[in-house]
């Protein structure tokens, strides 16, 4: 008998993303970087196997990645310090925003972007 595939697997390691805060997907759909039409075409991956963007999440409830180790010369230390300025405002209330959604129980297509 096929064993039945629950959720969807990271592109990257290859694991189920169980979590809506585990959700790299849901996070660019929250950064309007996608749209919920597509939303299932899309590959899922974890937030934390997407270092570029995972880097900029500055939450004491986040674990620090070590950006510099995994991205050498592409970590934020080393862009410039506007872009990283207005990317860790970006990406932090994405994810702060992601982490309510989880909390409340209401379906991501239901929350409003904006
Ligand atoms: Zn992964």
């Amino acid at each position: 008998m096929a064993k039945c595939d629950k959720g969807y697997h990271c592109k990257v390691c290859g694991n189920a993303v169980d979590v809506i805060t585990d959700s790299d997907l849901y996070l660019r759909y929250l950064l309007h970087e996608i749209q919920a039409e597509v939303l299932h075409l899309e590959p899922e991956c974890h937030i934390r196997c997407n270092p570029e963007r995972a880097q900029y999440i500055m939450d004491p409830s986040f674990d620090d990645l070590n950006a510099e180790k995994i991205l050498g010369p592409f970590a934020k230390n080393f862009l410039d310090d506007c872009y990283v300025a207005e990317e860790e405002i970006r990406v932090t209330a994405a994810w702060l925003k992601l982490r309510k959604l989880a909390d409340s129980g209401v379906a991501i297509l239901d929350y409003p972007q904006t």
